[in-house]
């Protein structure tokens, strides 16, 4: 396993619409969610997308177990929304590839998901709360949509300015 770097915006890659993943759930997809886990538990965050550490297949990772849980994690191969409810619920998100930004996103309370497991079995189940925040989330990374783009263009604008500043300040940082 390995810790791979995060792409943060404005890079071009999280534009990226995500391939499939074809021929199932090989060791080297599942390498792949290794090091995303383990990318993700160093960050921390609670969910990632491949195209995040630049991998632009539809492959997804998440534990949402609390501080003191054991862990949970969960991983997503070729996820798809099969069916959402109509009623929506704001949730404050934020997002590895846009840190220290957050902000309300409007998203259907519950969804009803079915993906490739660790494994390769077919998964079919209902998300609500907190996972159906994530996996839409995470899915719509999948797309290369990140959760400021459902902001206004003013927000967007200003989160990607902001996330800009503070990795100038950085790279100073590390010079100096
Ligand atoms: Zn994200």
């Amino acid at each position: 396993m390995a810790i791979r770097e995060i792409l943060t915006v404005p890079d071009p890659r999280l534009k990226e619409v995500s391939k499939p993943v074809e021929g199932g759930v090989t060791d080297e997809i599942r390498a792949l969610m290794d090091d995303m886990l383990e990318t993700m538990y160093d960050a921390p965050g609670i969910g990632l997308a491949a195209i995040q550490i630049g991998v632009p297949l539809r492959v997804i990772v998440m534990d949402l177990a609390k501080e003191g849980e054991e862990p949970q994690p969960k991983f997503f191969v070729n996820p798809e929304i099969v069916e959402t409810v109509e009623e929506t619920q704001p949730y404050e998100e934020g997002c590895l590839s846009v840190p220290d930004i957050f902000d309300q996103v409007e998203r259907p309370e519950k969804c009803l998901i079915r993906y490739l497991d660790y494994d390769g079995f077919k998964v079919e189940e209902w998300a609500e709360d907190l996972y159906a925040v994530c996996i839409q989330h995470e899915m719509d990374h999948l797309e290369g949509t990140l959760f400021i783009d459902h902001l206004s263009r003013l927000k967007r604008q200003r989160a990607v300015d902001k996330v800009k500043k503070a990795k100038l300040r950085a790279m100073r940082e590390n010079v100096a």
